[in-house]
Formats: C-alpha cells, sequence, structure tokens
C-alpha cells in the first residue's frame, strides 16, 4: 500500500486530507505517520506516543480508525457533561 504522503518538518510523514481518517479520540489531533529505521510506518498521534498508535508495519489507517472511533467534541474538556 502505498500513499501519497509527504514528509513534515517535524519527520512525520502526513496524511492528505483526501484519506478518511479519524481523529485522536483522546485529544482530536489528525494523525501522522512515523517511519521509523527499519521501514516500518506507525499510524500516531502527534501529540502524544501514549494516544493510540497502531503496531509497525504497513500504514494502517483502518487499525487507527477502529481504534479512535469516538468523534472528538471540540471542548468538551471546558464544558463536561455527565450522561448517565
Ligand atoms: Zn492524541
Amino acid at each position: 500500500m502505498s500513499l501519497p504522503v509527504k514528509i513534515a518538518m517535524n519527520g512525520y510523514l502526513t496524511i492528505p486530507k483526501s484519506i478518511c481518517c479519524k481523529l485522536c479520540k483522546i485529544c482530536g489531533a489528525r494523525p501522522v505517520i512515523k517511519a521509523d529505521v527499519a521501514g516500518l510506518y506507525v499510524v500516531k498521534c502527534p501529540n502524544d506516543d501514549r494516544h493510540y498508535q497502531t503496531r509497525p508495519g504497513l500504514i494502517d489507517i483502518d487499525d487507527w480508525n477502529r481504534h479512535n472511533s469516538v468523534y472528538y467534541v471540540s471542548g468538551r474538556d471546558f464544558n463536561p457533561q455527565v450522561s448517565c
């Protein structure tokens, strides 16, 4: 699988806007792709390594999407709501 990715200034590969991918469900960031020294790819949150990241291998946006299936609601941290 090859994607028309571009290398960003921080060394990550950016995912084209045309690719459907979900935002990080923890912080709402658009994921990036990191290529490690072995040539394996990880789809990850650009903000925090503790947020979800796929296992090294092929670029697996489907896996990322499955694990970030809750849409981020902007501002929810500032206006918490309890649902029960
Ligand atoms: Zn995140």
